[in-house]
Order: structure tokens, then C-alpha cells, then sequence
């Protein structure tokens, strides 16, 4: 028997519309970081949308399933790309635009983008890639930038250049939207490709809209009409988290950080804007903690802030709320996962000691998210506490498959979905029987010393929680006894001095004593991927080349 209920395709159209309406006076704020902030209420950034659909398609002729992609900050044109491409019907293809210059090019000739929306600031970085960029006819430029720049670029590659605020002048302010299958890709992302090239996931009008839900939802961000939310991740990493298009839901106001994105700034923007809400990964709340214990500002505004995109040190936990009294909330996901996989808030009655003990785990799934762990022999593992397995997902906004190319078949990689249409995440951890996850790492990071499994997360933790220690990675290295073993690099606080012998009986202290490290080397800084999380390959190739000052404790 059917339900009688309406069959409404879920869409991003929808999202533009209610909050156009409904939430018309909230507003997008972007820093220009001269003291005056642009503002644009969410009625305006709804109009400018449909201006840009015009533009887009009226002017230079997209349709249906074509790639517009972006190369931009976090701002307000940005918002208006994120709704007006979908809701016409076109795919939105954020670039991250902190990627090497031949994987940029590949990304856009792979998706084949018609378009390049670009901030002005960021011509120099694409300039130099239009003459590979085969699919590109135009460009559309944001903001003030050096446009003399695409001069040098030879007229037979040289896609049209369009001025932002020039094309959407004078379009038409309303738009006859196309009916839409909510299983139409809306927008898409390429994982940054840590091995071999990079894997794009498309997002579906569905997928978008019941994340959206899950964002807005007082267990994930709860992000409401009465708070103001800062995305410090970029909208080019997995969309933002998602909050982008939540806004236009719940009405949050949101605070954009355009390229400021340095400690400084961002203190700056959250004492005078107040947000009560932010997100960003671990790197960018380690550089905050910094510059504000150097320079304290007013941050109490933040009531959650969400950390994620890599293990958050609880040292970091705590400092924040100790600190500062902002409480960082962690959550797990993936580009695969759109991204929202699990959040980490403890569960009713729990208090001290095991309060901590949930905000240090990665966290809760939504009811969306179907979780399970499958152990070193392929069975699925018990949710115990104890039994480590590789986590599998699956759900309404988890990836099915990656993009193949244009005409092409979608890419179903044997070791990232399973045979029965599972996502493997490539992470190994346990889950509790309350339904926490705690990683304990990614399973190309583990260490494995003879026949026995090292976390090196657990290990980072806990040198990151030495008073010496500013920052610390730890990579699996080749020993000729035990297969591999720890080499930890250690970033050292201003003043301090590097005594391996005093961080190795703090550790010893605190996990077991084969696991800690004998090799330890202090390094400047630790290398970041384009997305701010511990670029451990690089690692692990600076000590194979011995370009690691390391020390070799008996
Ligand atoms: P990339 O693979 O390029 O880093 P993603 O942003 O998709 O791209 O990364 C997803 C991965 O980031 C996860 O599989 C996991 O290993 C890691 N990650 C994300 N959030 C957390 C977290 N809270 N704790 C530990 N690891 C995390």
C-alpha cells in the first residue's frame, strides 16, 4: 500500500525559496578586513541568485548538468553560487583552491567545467592553468583582481571574461525554476587524492537537503535563526560542512571570512561580530588559542564551535575551555560523507570525568548514518568498546560511487565501497554500546610493530599535552626488528628546548611502554594538506630522504 502523502522532489531550489521568504532579513556578512564589513540580507543574496541563474544561462548559454565551477573564498557571491547553480539545474564544482596547480587542472578537465567563477585575488593562481584547462569558455571574475593577468594567455585558450557585478546588473529578479529530480547531481568535490588521482563525489538536490536537516539539528550543529555561524572551512571543503546551504534553512546568520583566515583576523571578526557558532579544523583553533593566549580578545560569543576534518587533541579540548570557556564539539566525516558522519555530544547525565570521556570520541551517528566495523578478518565486529574494526557507512547523503567523467560510468573502487554498496572510510576505531565511535587512526597511519597495532593519534595526544609541545606527528617509520615502529616530530612552544628524554618518561607514564617512540625530531612546523590536516605522506618522505634531524634514544 502507498502513503498519501505528496511526492515533493527535495531540492536545492526549495532551499533558495524558504529562505529567501522566510528568513529574508537575515544576513551574510563577509570580511573585507578594512573595518567595514559587506552586508547582504538573505532577501538580497536570494534576488542576486536568480540574477546569476540569468546570467548563467541566459547569457552564456548553461544548461541542465553542466559544471560551473568556483575557485573562491568564503563570502556572499560564493552563497549566491552555491544556490543559483543548483536551483537552475547546473552543477556546482567547488576548487579547492590550495591544490597543486596540475591536480587543479586535472580536476577541471576531468568534471569538465563550462565555467570558472573566480575571485579576484586568485587570478594569479589560475591564470597560469588556463591554457591546459580544455573545457573552460568562460570566466567570471569576482571582486577587484589584475584581470591583465589572462593577457599573457594565448588567445586561442583564452576563455571570455566576464565581470561578476556587470553580468547579474539588470537580470530579471524572478526565475521560472526547472522542475528538478531530487536525484540530479547538484554539486560536487573532488577528494584531494592522497594516492593516485583525485576521486570526485557528486551530491545529489536529496543528498544536500536532508543533510541540511541533519546540520540544523540540535545534536549536529543546531544551528537556529537567533545565532550567527563563522564557516572557517573553506566552502571548497566539502561544503563548508554543509552550513552554506543549512542557513538558507534555518535562517543562522553567517559570518564570512573571505581569504582572512589567519589568526589575527579571525579573533578580530569573532570580537567584534560575536558568532555563537564556527567551525574549522583543528589547525586553524591551535593558531587561535595561540594568537589569543599571546593577545587575549573577547570570544566568549561562541557558545559551540564544531571541530573536525581531523583528530581533535583533547589538550586542545580543554584549553579552549578552560581558557577561553568556548566548547569545541568534535565531529567525524569525510568528503564521501558530505560531510556529516557523527557528532560528539555526551549523552544526557554524564558529567566530569565521563562527560570528557564522549567529548574526546568522534562521536554519535545520525539516524541517517548506518555505521558498521569490520575486523582484520571480514566479519563485522561487535559495538563493544573494544572490538577495532574498519568503519563501513552508509546512507542518504553517503557516496555510492565517484564520478567517472563526463559520459562516463561512475568509478565503484573495490576498497572504497563493498560489495553490498557500503562505504569503506578507510578509518579503524571501535564504537561503544551507546553508539559513540572513537578512531583510533586511518589505517594507512597506523604503526604496525611486530604484530602489534600503534595508534599514532593516541600518541600525538598525548605528547600534544606536554606544556613543551605545540604541535606533534607521528608517522610509522621501516626498523629492521619490528617491521615499523614510532618516529615522533614535535613542533616545540617558543622557549622551550628539546628534551626527548623528559617527553619519553611522559610519555611512558601514560601508554604503553613498547609503543613509545625511540626516534624523535624536532621539526618547524608539521606539513598541512591543502585542507589543514597533517600531511603524514610528507613525513614519512623527508625522513626516507634524511632530511630529519632525528635522535635516537637507547
Ligand atoms: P582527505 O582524505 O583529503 O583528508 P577528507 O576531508 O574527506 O579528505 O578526509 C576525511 C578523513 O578525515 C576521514 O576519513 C578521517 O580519517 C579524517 N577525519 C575527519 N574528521 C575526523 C575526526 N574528528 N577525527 C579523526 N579523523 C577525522
Amino acid at each position: 500500500m502507498l502513503s498519501t502523502m505528496q511526492d515533493v522532489p527535495l531540492t536545492v531550489t526549495r532551499i533558495l525559496v524558504h529562505g529567501s521568504l522566510v528568513h529574508g532579513k537575515s544576513t551574510v556578512t563577509t570580511w573585507t578586513g578594512d573595518g567595514a564589513p559587506q552586508r547582504r540580507t538573505f532577501r538580497e543574496i536570494g534576488v542576486r541568485a536568480i540574477q546569476l541563474a540569468h546570467a548563467l544561462g541566459d547569457e552564456l548559454g548553461i544548461g541542465r548538468g553542466d559544471r560551473v565551477a568556483t575557485l573562491m573564498w568564503n563570502n556572499a557571491e560564493h552563497m549566491e553560487a552555491y544556490l543559483a547553480i543548483p536551483s537552475m539545474g547546473a552543477v556546482l564544482h567547488t576548487l579547492n583552491l590550495r591544490l597543486p596547480a596540475d591536480q587543479l587542472t586535472w580536476i577541471v578537465n576531468h568534471a569538465a567545467d563550462r565555467v570558472v567563477l573566480v575571485n579576484g585575488t586568485l587570478l594569479p593562481l589560475l591564470a597560469p592553468l588556463l591554457p591546459q584547462l580544455r573545457s573552460v569558455e568562460h570566466l567570471v571574475v569576482v571582486g577587484p583582481g589584475d584581470t591583465s593577468l589572462l593577457d599573457a594567455v594565448p588567445a586561442g585558450n583564452r576563455p571570455q571574461v566576464h565581470a561578476y557585478e556587470e553580468l547579474i546588473a539588470g537580470r530579471p529578479t524572478r526565475y521560472d525554476w526547472p522542475e528538478l529530480d531530487e536525484l540530479e547531481a547538484a554539486a560536487m568535490c573532488y577528494t584531494s587524492g592522497t594516492t593516485g588521482d583525485p576521486k570526485g563525489v557528486v551530491y545529489s538536490h536529496r543528498s544536500v537537503y536532508l543533510h541540511s536537516l541533519q546540520v540544523n539539528a540540535a545534536e549536529s550543529m543546531g544551528l537556529t535563526s537567533h545565532d550567527t555561524s563563522l564557516p572557517v572551512v573553506p566552502m571548497f571543503h566539502v561544503n563548508a560542512w554543509g552550513i552554506p546551504h543549512a542557513a538558507f534553512m534555518s535562517g543562522i546568520n553567517l559570518l564570512m571570512p573571505d581569504r582572512f583566515l589567519q589568526p589575527a583576523p579571525l579573533a578580530e571578526m569573532i570580537e567584534s561580530e560575536r558568532p555563537t557558532h564556527a567551525a574549522a579544523v583543528p589547525t586553524i583553533w591551535q593558531g587561535l588559542l595561540a594568537e589569543l593566549t599571546a593577545k587575549p580578545r573577547d570570544v566568549t560569543s561562541l557558545k559551540q564551535v564544531t571541530i573536525g576534518g581531523s583528530a581533535c587533541p583533547p589538550s586542545l579540548m580543554k584549553a579552549f575551555d578552560e581558557q577561553l570557556g568556548v566548547r569545541l564539539v568534535q565531529a567525524w566525516g569525510m568528503t564521501e560523507t558530505s560531510p556529516l558522519g557523527t557528532v560528539a555530544h555526551p549523552p544526557a547525565g554524564a558529567e566530569g570525568e565521563e562527560e570528557w570521556d564522549y567529548r574526546i570520541t568522534q562521536g554519535r551517528f545520525p539516524a541517517s548514518v548506518e555505521a558498521r566495523l569490520i575486523g582484520p578478518d571480514g566479519s563485522v565486529m561487535p559495538w563493544d568498546g573494544r572490538s577495532a574494526g574498519e568503519l563501513e557507512v552508509r546512507g542518504p547523503w553517503i557516496a555510492a560511487a565517484y564520478f567517472g567523467g563526463a559520459g562516463e560510468e561512475p568509478l565503484r573502487p573495490e576498497d572504497k565501497f563493498s560489495p553490498d554498496g557500503w562505504l569503506r572510510t578507510g578509518d579503524v576505531g571501535v564504537i561503544s554500546d551507546d553508539g559513540y565511535l572513537t578512531l583510533t587512526d586511518r589505517a594507512k597511519d597506523v604503526i604496525k610493530s611486530g604484530g602489534e597495532w600503534i595508534s599514532s593519534v593516541d600518541l600525538e595526544n598525548h605528547i600534544m599535552a606536554h606544556p613543551d609541545v605545540a604541535e606533534a606527528a607521528v608517522v610509522a617509520v621501516p626498523d629492521e626488528r619490528w617491521g615499523e615502529r614510532p618516529l615522533a616530530t614535535v613542533v616545540l612552544r617558543e622557549g622551550a628546548t628539546a628534551d626527548y628524554a623528559a617527553l619519553r618518561t611522559f610519555l611512558e607514564a601514560r601508554v604503553a611502554h613498547w609503543q613509545v617512540p625511540e626516534r624523535w625530531a624536532v621539526v618547524q612546523a608539521v606539513p598541512k594538506t591543502s585542507v589543514g590536516k597533517f600531511d603524514k605522506k610528507v613525513i614519512r618522505r623527508s625522513y626516507a630522504d634524511g632530511e630529519l634531524d632525528v635522535t635516537q634514544l637507547p
